[in-house]
């Protein structure tokens, strides 16, 4: 099932030994709610790629585990927005991420009872087409947790439209010191294979291909135990698994384009496009089967909470969570003096307030690092920069077009190409930040890039009112429809679940 070939791209970092330091911490499936405990969470409503979800709570409301707290307005691009704790909601006001992005948000204070929605339990007796089943991931507030967060839904329908014959699944996790996405493979390789394969029946893929590094064998043996299970009730699919070698940043689209299918991708060009394939996040699919088959909504994920400064951890967090309480949780971790990332430590960013920002959906790690002093010296030009670019552009070169203020000549050069993976800053050892001058000017293009998503959002959305009436005291899942009749829900494009032998997806 694996072919012998390493796959990856050129140039890059060799992050070695630093991508074992993370150290698991043990926790059990019974307390998947909460693993860390929070005193309150902060729900911003933009945690995804598009516009703000809009809040269905007021204040002195009181929510449920499980409970739809926020939902898109018709026509936008957004997803709704989950509690996973009970409480009630103490505050709605505009907060601002560390990212820059300013949204409203919703605190819930944690009544510590842990009541949660009947709804959320495993689904049983359902039958649902693959449209119904995009659905209830698009309700469950489902988005990738692995980069922008771009709907799932959205990326799924896509797919569907675009004949994809291969669905890859990302278990490439390679920034370092992150280990949240090995987590959940080792926790759950059933759930993050049963959701891989229907998702990938889901858009008609004939391949369920994963994508792993070729030091992780613990997790690529649960991979195959779980696909060995499910072979027989998803025959219609193919399986592999393809290694690639240990190098940062692997798992891009653009860089998994070139490793796999040997195909540049130009701006704005999609993978599934170009080359009939669609890459989603393993801790995604995970979230996916939990959705179609749990009726859990997108409300917890697993964060990794390490650092060159301590030992390391992985938490199942309730969303919204702040910073402050996991490093609580974490306690031989000693933040005094040291910077605490939002992200991990190439590409994050230092936040000063850990009690007011929150782990967002698209949060794999918190990284707390020594605090350094890199002697700032003009460039030396030792070319390290360009020999690690993942995207094989001269940074320093592109640094001082920007510099002199030479926009179209940058543009020339390929600055739009970068990808913001933090390499070059890395090793730079004159200390000049090379990475935020040339991702930012990169950033108006990679916002077109995404946007060709919004053209297939609105045919099932939901009216404000339609989506009122399901919550108050709702996850939105459990009365999921988009009017499909069972005549319907027969026809080819139905999904038959593993195990249950009458269900359908
Ligand atoms: S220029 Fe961009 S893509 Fe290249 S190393 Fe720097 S941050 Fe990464
Ligand atoms: S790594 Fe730093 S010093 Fe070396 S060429 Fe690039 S910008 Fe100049």
């Amino acid at each position: 099932m694996a072919d012998r070939k390493r796959y990856s791209f050129y140039r890059g970092l060799f992050t070695g030994d630093v991508l074992n330091f993370s150290k698991r911490s043990p926790f059990v499936k019974e307390i998947m709610f909460e693993r860390v405990y929070p005193t309150k969470i902060i729900l911003p409503m933009k945690m995804h790629y598009g516009v703000p979800a809009v809040p269905t709570v007021k204040v002195g409301d009181y929510v449920k585990i499980g409970q739809c707290v926020g939902v898109p307005e018709k026509g936008t691009f957004a997803v709704p927005v989950h509690s996973g704790i009970s409480g009630k909601v103490t505050n709605i006001s505009e907060i601002r991420l560390p990212n820059g992005i300013i949204t409203p948000a919703v605190t819930i204070a944690n009544d510590m009872k842990r009541n949660r929605l009947e709804s959320v339990r495993p689904r049983s007796g359902f039958k649902l087409t693959a449209s119904e089943a995009i659905g209830i991931i698009r309700d469950a507030g489902i988005c990738g947790m692995g980069g922008e967060g771009i709907p799932t839904a959205a990326k799924l329908r896509r797919a569907r439209t675009e004949v994809v014959k291969d669905f890859l699944v990302n278990c490439l996790q390679s920034e370092p010191y992150s280990t949240s996405d090995l987590v959940a493979i080792t926790e759950y390789p059933d759930y993050v294979v049963l959701g891989s394969c229907a998702c990938a029946r889901a858009v008609g893929a004939s391949k369920c291909i994963f994508l792993i590094s070729e030091n992780r064998k613990e997790q690529r043996q649960s991979l195959l135990s779980s696909i060995e299970k499910i072979r027989n009730d998803f025959k219609d699919l193919e399986f592999e698994i393809k290694l690639f070698r240990e190098r940062f940043p692997q798992g891009y689209y653009r860089l998994v384009a070139r490793a796999l299918y040997g195909k540049n991708l130009a701006l704005g060009e999609t993978i599934e496009k170009s080359c009939k394939a669609v890459l989603f996040n393993c801790s995604t699919m995970l979230a996916c089967w939990e959705a179609l088959s749990d009726n859990i909504p997108m409300m917890s994920r697993i964060v990794s909470v390490t650092g060159d400064a301590s030992g390391g951890h992985n938490m199942l967090v309730p969303i919204g969570t702040p910073v402050s309480e996991l490093l609580m949780n974490a306690q031989d971790i000693k933040n005094g003096s040291d910077r605490i990332v939002w992200g991990n430590c190439l590409t994050g960013i230092e936040i000063k307030e850990p009690e007011n920002t929150p782990v967002v959906k698209t949060t794999s790690v918190i990284s707390v690092v020594r605090r350094t002093e890199v002697p700032r010296t003009p460039c030396i030009h030792c070319g390290l920069c360009s020999e690690c670019c993942p995207m094989n552009l001269s940074p320093n070169t592109i640094f001082e077009m920007l510099n002199q203020g030479l926009r179209q000549k940058a543009s020339e050069e390929g600055a739009r190409e970068c990808i913001a993976c933090g390499s070059c800053s890395y090793v730079c050892p004159a200390g000049i930040n090379l990475t935020t001058a040339i991702a930012s000017f990169a950033g108006e293009g990679r916002i077109i890039e995404v946007n060709s998503l919004l053209d297939n959002t609105s045919a099932e959305d939901k009216t404000l009112e339609e989506y009122n009436s399901y919550v108050g005291e709702a996850s939105l899942l459990e009365d999921y429809s988009d009017g499909a009749d069972s005549d319907k829900k027969k026809s080819k494009d139905s999904i038959t679940l593993p195990f249950e032998k009458d269900k359908e997806v």
